[in-house]
Order: C-alpha cells, then structure tokens, then sequence
C-alpha cells in the first residue's frame, strides 16, 4: 500500500521502479519478487520496486563487457566531461533527491540528505575533473631499453553499497569505476535504493549502452550473484564486516580485484587544553559530530568512543549532554529536525539488545535508558544514549552498535589511552582533541586507523583517500589516486631500443 500523503511530498523515480537498467534499458526482472520500501519515520510503505536475481546479474555481465572496449577506448577527458555533466544534473535536483533520500533513510532532510546530495554532485564533479590525472611512470633503464607504465581498467566492476548514506557512495563507486575506463554493475541496499535510482534515471541518457547498469535485489540472492559472477572483475563492496568477509572469499574463489569499506568503531581522545576557554566550544560540537548522532548514530566512522581526561570530565561531559539533549528528534523530512529515525526494525532492536545487555552489566546511563519496544506505527527514532561506566571487554564497547550510542571512558595516562584506543578489531577513524602540535603528531603516529581528524569530526572530502586497516577494510577511495589503485593495474611496458 502507497502512502497517499508521502507521494505528494516526494518524487519517485519513474522508469527505475522496474529495478534494473541494463545495456542501455529498464528492463523488468523476471523472478517476479519484489523490495518493499519503507519510510523509517513514518512506519508507511513508499513503494515496491522489483527485485532483480542471477539472471539479471547475468545480463548485466554480458551487456558490460560488451560495452568495455569501447568505453575504455574513449579518452580519459571524454569520460571525466560525462562525469560532470551528470554531477550538474544531480546538483539541479537537488532538493527532489534529498527529499527522497530523506523519506527513504530516515536520515534528516536539513541536516544530513540535503547536503548528502550536494556531495554526492561535487564527487562526480571532482572526478570529472581529475580524470585525465591518470599518469604511469618511466624507468630509466640504460640506453638499450626503456620501460614505461600505463594504467589499465580491470574491466567489469561489481558495487556493492549499503544503506546508511547510499547517494555519496554510489557516486564514489561510479566514479572512480568510470573515469578508468571499467563498467560498472551496481546493487544498492534494498532499504534504500530510490535516490540511487534517480541518480540513474538521470545517467540514462548518457553514457553508452552496457557502461553503467544497475539491479536492485537482496544481498543473498542479487548481491551474492554479483560477488560470484565470473564476468565480474572487480568487486567493490561497502557494508559490514560480517558480508564484507563472504565478499572476500567470493572474489578470493576466483582471484578477482576486490575493494573492502566495512564498518567502525572510532576512538576519540579529548586532551586537557582542549577544554580550555579558547577551545571548548569547538570540541564539544566536534565530539557531538564525530559521533554522528544527527544521523543517528548511522556512520562507518562514527567516534563512538569518546576517551576524556580526568582532568576535564566534569567540563566536558556535561556540555556534551546538553548539546545532544538540544538537538530535536523528528520526521526526516520535517525542517525542524536534526535527528531523524534508523533504518528499520531489525537495526532499531538490536540497539535495543545492545542497550539492554550494558544496563544488566552495570552500565551507568548518563543520558537517555533502553529504547522502548517498538510498536505497529512509531517512528524508529530510539533516544540518544551516553554511557558510562563501561568496561572494554563488554559488547557494547567492542562492536558496532550502528546506533546513537555514545561510550564514554576516563583516562590519565597517555601509553594508556593509545592502547585502549587501539584495542578494537576495527581501524576505520579517529578524532583526537587537542592543540598541542607535538600531541598531534605523536598521536598520529600511534593511533591505528585510516583516517584520523584533528580537532574536528567531519565527513569525507572528495580528494582526500579514505579506507580502514585491520577489519574495517581494504584499499581506499575518494581520490584520484584511490581510484588508480583500487581500479586500474599497472601493465609496464619494455622496449629494446636501437642504441
Ligand atoms: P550490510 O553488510 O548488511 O549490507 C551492505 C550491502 O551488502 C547491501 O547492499 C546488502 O544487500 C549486501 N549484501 C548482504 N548480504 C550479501 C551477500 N551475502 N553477498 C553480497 N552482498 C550482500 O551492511 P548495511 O547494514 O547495509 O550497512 C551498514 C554497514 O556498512 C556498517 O557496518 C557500516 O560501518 C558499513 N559502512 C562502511 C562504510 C565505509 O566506508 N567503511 C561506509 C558506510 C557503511
């Protein structure tokens, strides 16, 4: 059943709603299952769209590599102007997107799918632009010979994206598969696979039949199809540890390229000076954003261990409280919220379980308790957790909640804090707090993870490579030279020369 009120506030994709576009055309799967999608805050049913299977995997295979030789023919520049040219239609729509995207994530309109969007635009841009930055190097080999290197596309690309921030990552994904000149095949998350689909709606008409395609379906059955397919060159999958690892061994069966962004459990470590006058102000909305509560705690990189000096805990924790207190919890699509609703049920009851486990374990709420259970028509928006009180051997401590749940740790000595920041299976990001230079570049060396921000808790900037070490990952994207490694190889190439 269609909500009638949601249908007059957002616009759904037309075309896309048969779930597949493949060698150049929507096209209907043919299992006859479908994907019910929800809107989180409002428990209603936005739509259905068909689910694609193996068959369709299957087709899209063919109708790729098909189309590769002739797309990886076509010069980097060419490719990169078609890049653009789709990151300016995302950014004219904008709002039509975002509001989608809103509605279908729960994620707020205001605070996290409008700018979303826009980022989603400025990496198709930011690729477009780079693209032609694909150099190879030169090997000075005595007169007789010389050597140079190129880069290559691996070929036919398999993405695999989740749903908490779809858009950004699809167009990441896209991107950097085509500015080297490989096809690409997408899945996006059967949660949330409708603002991916206009973005394709809006890519139909633009590159060649076969270059991009995309299925929408489960991960056991689209998904795993995609991983295992022998057409498939490359898989680049973003997700949990848990799929990420049956992505691996998929792609490790047939030794293909393979391209892992998993989860998180990010340590933030507040120094004393950081809660001076000058500076408190700023870490605190820093460890507020770090945590990524406004997206309900829904991040890879969330900072979702929060380590503070004795010396300042009574200063900052109580203006940590305040600035998540603040912050209004509401329909996604509604202006006035900052916070909007997880998932769906599944996500929401596992908070709940997590929740309920550290209470029983003598886990002290310093903010918010146990989320309710959830009844037949509230919206999915558990409260904002900030724990205290927490051992590190505890679940809540060691894995990813994927919830608005914030554990906070003392600690004195510095040889202390490094080990306990680093002691997770997990190596995604890190937020560290303080204005000390000699701190920062000691830290930076000692702290294990991929991504480290000083003094502040943002997102990921297009240029910038990003990717975790230990279980949150490997390899890196969202620049340029991300792309390079992760999407082409290096074929050299040596001449005997007449001397
Ligand atoms: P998930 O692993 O459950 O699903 C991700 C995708 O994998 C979905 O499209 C799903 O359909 C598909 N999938 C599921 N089973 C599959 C299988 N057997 N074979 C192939 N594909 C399969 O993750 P989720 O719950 O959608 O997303 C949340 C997770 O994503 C969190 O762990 C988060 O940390 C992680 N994440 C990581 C990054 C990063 O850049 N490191 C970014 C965003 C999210």
């Amino acid at each position: 059943m269609k909500d009638k009120d949601m249908t007059s506030e957002i616009v759904l994709p037309t075309d896309a709603l048969t779930g597949a576009f493949i060698d150049g055309k929507w096209v209907q799967p043919t299992g006859g299952q479908t994907l019910k999608i929800e809107n989180p805050s409002r428990r209603t049913t936005i739509c259905e769209i068909s689910a694609s299977g193996a068959a369709e995997i299957d087709l899209a295979a063919q109708a790729a590599r098909k189309a590769f030789p002739g797309w990886r023919k076509l010069a980097a520049s060419e490719r990169g102007k078609l890049l653009t040219e789709l990151g300016n239609r995302v950014a004219a729509k904008q709002e039509e997107i975002a509001r989608v995207l809103a509605a279908e994530t729960g994620n707020a309109l205001r605070t996290q799918s409008r700018g979303e969007t826009g980022a989603a635009a400025n990496v198709f841009k930011y690729y477009g632009g780079t693209s032609v930055e694909q150099k190879g190097e030169t090997l000075p080999l005595g007169p007789g010979l010389f050597s140079y290197s190129t880069r290559e596309p691996h070929g036919v690309v398999g993405a695999i994206i989740p749903w908490n921030s779809p858009l950004v990552l699809a167009a990441v994904k896209i991107s950097m598969a085509l500015a080297t000149g490989n096809c690409m095949i997408m899945k996006p998350a059967e949660d949330a696979p409708l603002a991916v689909l206009k973005v394709f709606e809006l890519a139909a008409d633009l590159f060649p039949a076969g270059v991009l395609n995309v299925v929408t379906g489960t991960g056991e059955e689209a998904g795993a199809a995609l991983t295992a397919h022998p057409g498939i060159d490359k898989v680049s999958f973003t997700g949990s540890s848990e799929v990420g690892k049956l992505v691996g061994h998929a792609a490790a069966d047939r030794i293909a390229q393979v391209t892992l962004e998993l989860g998180g459990k990010s340590p933030t470590i507040v120094f004393p000076d950081a809660a001076d006058g000058r500076h408190i102000d700023k870490t605190v909305a820093g460890i507020v954003n770090a945590v990524r509560f406004a997206r309900q705690g829904q991040s890879c990189t969330a900072g979702t261990r929060l380590f503070l000096h004795t010396s300042v805990w009574d200063k900052v924790l109580p203006r940590v409280i305040e600035a998540v207190k603040a912050m209004k919890v509401g329909d996604a699509l509604d202006e006035a919220s900052d916070i909007g609703a997880v998932i769906n049920t599944e996500r929401y009851g596992e908070i709940r379980a997590f929740l309920a486990q550290a209470k029983e374990q003598g886990a002290e709420f310093a903010l918010g308790d146990v989320p309710a259970e959830i009844g037949e028509d509230t919206p999915l928006a558990p409260e904002c957790v900030i724990l205290t009180g927490i051992d590190n051997s505890w679940r809540i401590a060691r894995e990813e909640v994927f919830g608005p749940v914030l554990c906070v740790v003392p600690w004195e000595d510095e040889a202390e804090v490094v080990k306990m920041a680093n002691d997770t299976h997990y190596g995604l990001a890190a937020f560290v707090f303080t204005h000390d230079v000699s701190t920062i570049l000691r830290m930076s060396r000692l702290i294990d993870a991929g991504w480290l921000q000083i003094n502040q808790g943002g997102g990921q900037i297009p240029g910038m490579s990003y990717g975790g070490i230990k279980q949150s990952g490997i390899g890196s994207e969202y620049s340029i030279e991300g792309a390079l490694e992760a999407y082409t190889f290096r074929k050299s190439v040596t001449i005997a020369v007449d001397a």
